[in-house]
């Protein structure tokens, strides 16, 4: 049988009970700039190979507006263009100064949970620097 192409994927019926969750939990409201009554997407903060879209938990994502989405996508596009030739001590600099930013910003959230604190310090300490 040949591999499902991600557009499939994301036809099959557990992305579709996934992003539904996903939404449902942000109030069906974009999580960037609060919009709602507007088409919403969920989206994977992250993926790893060989992971189906459904096959992360739901803190991994984000529910986003299409607008938000689609900047989101540029901004990380451009981000892996500007970093793809840094120094592995530069890159291990960054990582840490953007856990920290991201740090901040999950603290600041009203659905912070022990999780979160688990998964960022487990992120900090994977640099060498240390946070
Ligand atoms: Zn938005």
């Amino acid at each position: 049988m040949p591999q499902a192409t991600y557009s499939e994927l994301l036809d099959d019926p557990m992305w579709k009970a996934k992003r539904a969750n996903v939404l449902w939990l942000a109030d069906y409201t974009c999580q960037e700039c609060g919009a709602k009554d507007v088409p919403l997407q969920a989206h994977h903060t992250y993926y790893e190979s060989g992971r189906l879209p459904w096959e992360y938990e739901d803190d991994v994502f984000r529910c986003l507006c299409v607008p938000c989405h689609n900047y989101f996508h540029d901004v990380k596009k451009s981000i892996d263009r500007l970093i793809g030739g840094l120094g592995c001590r530069t890159l291990e600099r960054l990582k840490v100064i953007v856990c920290r930013m991201e740090t901040a910003e999950r603290m600041a959230r009203p659905d912070r949970d022990e999780t979160v604190d688990k998964i960022l310090r487990e992120v900090c300490s994977a640099t060498r620097l240390g946070a």
